[in-house]
């Protein structure tokens, strides 16, 4: 058996599944992780068709895989499919992460953490008393609001386009702290926000929701989970309204992939390294 067949043996398989899933960054970076930290993986992007999901991940298990991530539009399948989740899944009722157990699936979810870790650690901004207002009521916005909320801010507004979504999620969580639901359409009286994040989808068609830019107060951080190689419209937006902080979502997708490698594998690799090395590929793009 020649070398490379020993190696090939010895790794331990992951994947994303997803769909569409061309586009996803998490093989580089789940490689990335690897080299730093000396563990020997294979690591692969798999389209899995939309009526296809469960049978995709049993047989992935089945077959000696080891963990898997899961993006659109399978997360709350994924959810589904676990028979024990961690509390973070239970809240956010999605997953991004699985592991397979003897007698069943373990599902995580890592989004809200790897945005908390990429506002504060990353670039340094806290939410501790500050009014905070979350665009979007989809699952990425469910994901990240039970870690917001753990980081005490003096209020939290959710504001989407189906005001109902925005109730309803403001409802769930409102055991955490100060949150109300808002329609986007119905925030022009709302006092000034310290910290503003766009979880609408609406950055991947290039638009942005129309909000007035009273919304911003004095050094007010304006966070988008889009990213992509120019800032975003609501980045733009957000300049253009003197925010004193903008960021994309690029720190976000880093640090949900080294939660999910620590799900994995308990070590914590670096990140920083990470962003960077993306950063420059996303300009040279
Ligand atoms: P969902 O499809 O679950 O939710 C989409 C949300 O965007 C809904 O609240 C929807 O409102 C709103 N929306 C869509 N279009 C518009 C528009 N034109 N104007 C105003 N609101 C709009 O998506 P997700 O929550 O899963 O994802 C949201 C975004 O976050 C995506 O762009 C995704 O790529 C990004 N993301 C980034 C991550 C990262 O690591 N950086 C991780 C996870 C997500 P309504 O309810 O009215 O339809």
């Amino acid at each position: 058996m020649s070398d490379d067949t020993n190696l090939s043996l010895r790794q331990r398989k992951f994947a994303v599944f997803g769909n569409p899933i061309k586009q996803s960054r998490s093989p580089f970076i789940h490689a990335e992780f690897a080299k730093q930290t000396g563990l020997s993986l294979q690591y692969r992007a798999i389209r899995v068709e939309l009526d296809n999901f469960e049978r995709a991940v049993m047989d992935f298990f089945k077959a000696g895989g080891s963990g898997l991530n899961v993006t659109v539009p399978f997360k709350e399948q994924a959810y589904q499919l676990a028979s024990r989740h961690s509390a973070r899944a239970v809240r956010a009722k999605a997953c991004n992460t699985l592991r397979p157990e003897a007698d069943g699936v373990y599902g995580d979810n890592t989004d809200g953490i790897g945005l908390i870790r990429d506002m504060i650690a990353n670039h340094g901004w806290s939410l501790r008393g500050v009014r905070v207002l979350l665009l979007g009521a989809g699952g990425a916005a469910r994901g990240v609001m039970e870690p917001l909320l753990r980081e005490n801010p003096s209020a939290l507004v959710v504001a989407n386009r189906t005001v109902a979504k925005a109730e309803t999620l403001a409802k769930e969580f409102a055991d955490l702290g100060q949150v109300v639901g808002k329609a986007l359409t119905d925030l022009a009286s709302e006092l000034p926000f310290d910290v503003i994040i766009n979880a609408t989808s609406a950055g991947l068609k290039g638009e942005t929701p129309d909000l007035p830019g009273s919304l911003l107060g004095d050094r007010c951080c304006c966070y988008d989970m889009v990213y992509g190689a120019e800032p975003t419209a609501f980045m733009r937006w957000a300049a253009e309204n003197a925010a004193w902080a903008v960021s994309d979502g690029l720190g976000m997708l880093v640090e949900q992939a080294a939660e999910s490698f620590y799900v994995w594998h308990r070590e914590r690799p670096d990140t920083a390294s990470v962003i960077n090395h993306l950063r420059g590929s996303l300009a040279a793009a």
